[in-house]
Parts: C-alpha cells; structure tokens; sequence
C-alpha cells in the first residue's frame, strides 16, 4: 500500500443514527478520531485543498481538539508534475477560496493565501509562527501523493508533527476488497459492499475559533486572476452556482425537498431542473462532504420521508464516485491511458474541424448541440447528455477519448480527476466495467426518449425553439416547409449533421472490428 496518511486501523466509528448503529463498518482511517499527535499549545497549520469547507472537515478538527492556535492556508501549487486546473475550476475555486475567507474571519483566523512550492511556503509559516503540527485531507492522484508523502517526510525530519486525514471519500481506495483482496474493477459489487457496510463517523463540529498569523504574508487572490476577463466568458456560471460551503448545503437541503423522491425516474431528464442534485462541483471544491450527504439521505430513508428506492439510487451515485477514485488510486495515468490496452490499437481519427464542431455545439445534431451548449454556458452538463455526447465524440466522430477528457477538464465546474477520466473511457469503452464500444447512442432517439418535453433542447439551441417536437432532434428530416414555417434555414441557421447517424456508427463499429483483428492477428 502507498504511504500516505496516518492509517489508524480498525477504527469503530459512533454514529447519531440508531439503525445504521448495527452496521459498522470498520475502516482503517483516521476519519472520527480527531488527531493521534497529543495535546499541545503551540500553533497548528492546516493545508486547505479541494476541502474548503469548515463543517465537517477532519484536518480542521484534529486541530482544533489538539488546542493551540489553527493558522489556515490555501496554496496554489504550479509543480509541473500536477494537471493545471481548468479554467471552468479556477472561477469556481476563486470564488470559494473568496467565501471560506469570509467564514474564517467570521471565525477569528485569517486565510493566507500562497503561490508556489508547499514544502517551501509551509516551512517558513512554520518558521515564522513556531507552528509544530500541520494537518491536512488526504488526496488520491500519484503526482499530489508523491508531494505529499515528500512534504510529509521532510516535515517529520524537523520534527513537526504531520497528519493526514480522508476528507472526501466515504471509502478511502484502499479499503474496499474483493473475496479474492484485489481492489473492485466492477461497480455493483462495489455499491453492494459499501451499501451493506459502510457507516460514516459522526459529524465533525465547526471550529469554535480560528486565528491570524499576523507575522504571515498572504497574496492578494485578485492578483491571481483566476476570474477570466479577457473575454469574461463565465456570465451563465453565476446564473446557476453559488459556490461555498452555505451555497452546497442549500442545494443539498433543495434536492432534497424537491428532487429525491423522484430521483429514480427523473434522473436521466435534462429538461427538469431538479431531476438531479446539482452537487457535484461543490463536491469536487470540498464544499460538502460525501460522509455529509449520506447522513443526511440516510437520515430521510430511516424517517421514511423520501422515496426510498430513489435515495438508495441517488447514494449509489455518490458511490460510483469513490469508485472513480478506486480506479484512480490503482491506474494513476487513468486521464491519458487506456485502462483496457486492447484500445491502444484503435484507428481513431485525428480531425481538429469535427472536434471544433462538437466543442461549440455546432455538430447539427440538437441533443448533443444543447449539451455542448450548456456546458461552455453554465460549466456543467446532465449525466445523461455528457453520456451522449462522449458517446457521438468516441463513436460517430470516432476521435479519441483523450480529447474530450480534455475539454471537459477545462470547462467543467466539477472537472475531477478520478470521475472524468473514469467516466470518459467508461464511455469509450476503454475502462473498466465500461459500456461495450458497440453500444453506439443514437443521438435522435436519445434525445426523443430523455428530452421529454423539449425544454432541453429548445433552451439550449434556441434556433430550433419553433420546430415541431417531432423534427426536433433530426431537423433535417423535416419538410422543406416545415422548416421555413419554424425560420430555419439548415446550414444557415443551425448546421447540418457533420456525419451522417448510419454512416458514422457503421464506421465505428468498423474501426472497433479492426482493432479486434489486429489484437487477435498481433
Ligand atoms: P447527481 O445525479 O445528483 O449525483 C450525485 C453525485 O454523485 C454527483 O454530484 C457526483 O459527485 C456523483 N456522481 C453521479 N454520477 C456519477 C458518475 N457517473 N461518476 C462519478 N460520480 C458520479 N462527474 C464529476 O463530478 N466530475 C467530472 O469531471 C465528470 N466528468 C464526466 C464525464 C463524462 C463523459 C460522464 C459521462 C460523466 C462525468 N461525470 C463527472 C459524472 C456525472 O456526469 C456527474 O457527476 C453528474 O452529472 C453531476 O451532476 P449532479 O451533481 O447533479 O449528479
């Protein structure tokens, strides 16, 4: 197993929660316990990371049990071994790091914020302060492990206390096995594990008080420029997100109220706005946590207030993921490689004017237009469109999964590293447990199925807002004057398909039978 972490094992953990008392899991984690480093009156530093969240946040508590004074700081790390953010997550980071400032003043402390290597910026808080303790939410990726477990050693080496803590998974990947101990390649055993066993430790309290490092300089977050304003592109973002921990639990508290219930039939329809909960960026900024969210399912289920059938599936996607980060944590070149290496030997296609076509929307094809749409407007998209569009990208346009990967990282405000390259080969075919390849989507009869209403699309390509519905996810099969009724011109107004349905899912199917051949001939 890979060093990380403080691993306290067999850890039980206490729960509000009479019915789920019964089904303890053990985990070998330091999630309830607070710290294992004793009592002190010297400071504390804790390392903010995709964790900005004061409630429920087990780095922040081990603090605040170990008494003394807590210093918090938010380090943008430049080490050219990490994925650079997207630009969709640093308008979002922006303006959560902006909202736990607040919080923590409100609290007595003072958030510093720094640019530049953590090994060097923590030594010289520790310097200045005569902190003696640094504390911080594990993360799952090799390169972010590798700067930890470094950080971790040279800390120790000077005789500062470090500990490290899951803030973010109910699972950490480590802690799941098969009868046979391997870790999980398929998801419904998985769920069934974690369905069956899994309690998260209590609720951690927010700190009472936080302090200000006075002798510590903080950058100015506006220097860093991680609004865009040259365009600013990010105007529909605002319309839908308030990032922060206050803006997460309202949206859970709102789901909740109006969506749970129906989560198990309204789930795959991206014309109602509730049909899903809309957490996941708020999730992937550690706004909320996943242990959060489950006590508070879990608590609707045992009261009998929900559908029960609907919050059962709804944590089940909670669950697929931390089996994202399973796979992440075993397969660390997971965003770049096929996790099956039959893919290697696929004949994709290098063409950047189809690419383009998808990136904007602009591929004649309604469904996967709207949802192109809606990602560059509001920096999301609906499980069920981004399934149909990685599915038209992979498939009809047959370019590599690789690519789309990429451009959801850039323009996604949940971009995660474990869910979006675990989702986009699940896709593709290419991952574990993955939709076989020859499961092409037809981009018509998956918009006619889940679009039910129209809304989607009539929202998202507004030019087609006065097409029948019929004619509304293959305008070009609509009648010459059917189309001058609804004011299109086709190819002027809204581009013809780039690749024809028929023609495109037979030259996938092609290259697939193709790439057999040459592994079966290799
Ligand atoms: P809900 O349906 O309300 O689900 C609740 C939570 O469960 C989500 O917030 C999310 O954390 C988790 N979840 C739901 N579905 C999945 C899933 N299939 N895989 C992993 N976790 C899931 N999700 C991301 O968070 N970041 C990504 O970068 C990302 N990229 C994706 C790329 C592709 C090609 C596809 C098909 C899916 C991707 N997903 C990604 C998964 C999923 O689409 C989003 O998590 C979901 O749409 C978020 O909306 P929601 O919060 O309303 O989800």
């Amino acid at each position: 197993m890979q060093s990380i972490g403080v691993q306290v094992s067999g850890v039980e953990t206490e729960t509000a929660h009479p019915i789920v008392f019964r089904r303890r899991i053990r985990e070998t984690q330091s999630v309830s316990m607070g710290s294992n480093i004793s009592a002190a009156t010297q400071p504390s530093i804790v390392w903010l990371r995709r964790d900005l969240r004061l409630q429920d946040n087990p780095a922040i508590n081990a603090a605040a049990q170990r008494g003394g004074e807590i210093y918090l700081i938010y380090i943008d790390d430049v080490a050219e071994t990490l994925r650079p953010m997207g630009g969709a997550t640093l308008w979002w980071l922006d303006k959560s790091l902006r909202n736990i400032s607040r919080e923590i003043a409100a609290h007595g402390g003072r958030l510093i914020l720094r640019r530049g290597s953590p090994l060097e910026i923590l030594s010289e808080v520790i310097d200045a302060t005569g902190a003696n303790a640094v504390f911080w939410n594990r993360r799952y990726g090799a390169a972010e492990r590798a700067i930890d477990a470094e950080i971790k050693q040279k800390l120790s080496d000077r005789k500062v206390a470090v500990e490290s803590f899951n803030g973010s998974l109910l699972t950490e990947p480590w802690t799941q096995k098969t009868g046979s101990g391997s870790y999980y390649r398929v998801f419904t055993p998985y769920w069934k594990n974690v369905r069956a066993n899994f309690t998260p430790a209590q609720a951690l309290p927010t700190p009472k008080r936080l302090h200000d490092p006075q002798t510590v300089r903080s950058d100015d977050i506006d220097d860093w420029a991680w609004h865009p304003t040259k365009p600013d592109w990010s105007a529909g973002f605002s319309e839908m997100w308030t990032p922060g921990e206050a803006g997460a639990h309202k949206r859970l508290d709102e789901f909740i109220a109006h969506g749970l219930s129906g989560y198990s039939d309204d789930r795959n329809r991206p014309d109602l706005s509730h049909g899903t909960s809309g957490l996941s960026p708020h999730l992937a900024a550690g706004e909320i946590s996943p242990a959060q969210i489950w006590r508070s399912v879990r608590g609707h289920i045992y009261t009998g207030n929900v559908n029960t059938d609907s919050a059962w599936t709804f944590l089940s996607e909670v669950v697929w993921r931390d089996f994202s980060y399973v796979l992440l944590f075993h397969n660390s070149d997971l965003a770049t490689e096929n996790y099956n290496a039959k893919f290697d030997a696929m004949p994709w296609r290098d063409d950047a004017p189809d690419l383009t076509a998808w990136q904007k929307g602009q591929t004649g094809y309604p469904i996967v237009d709207a949802g192109m749409r809606q990602l560059w407007h509001t920096g999301w998209m609906h499980n069920r469109v981004r399934m149909i569009v990685a599915s038209f990208l992979t498939k009809h346009l047959l370019i590599p999964w690789q690519s789309g990967e990429a451009w959801f990282w850039d323009t996604l405000v949940d971009a995660d590293p474990a869910s979006n390259s675990a989702s986009w080969q699940w896709t593709a075919g290419s991952g574990a447990d993955a939709a076989p390849y020859f499961r092409v989507f037809n981009p018509i009869t998956q918009g006619e199925k889940f679009d039910a209403t129209g809304d989607y699309v009539r929202t998202w390509c507004p030019e087609l807002s006065s097409l029948p519905r019929k004619h509304l996810y293959a305008p070009w099969e609509a009648s010459a004057e059917t189309l001058r009724q609804a004011g299109i011109e086709l190819g002027t107004d809204y581009p013809k398909p780039i690749v024809e349905h028929k023609q495109g899912r037979e030259r996938a199917l092609d290259a697939y039978n193709s790439m057999k051949e040459k592994r079966e001939f290799a």
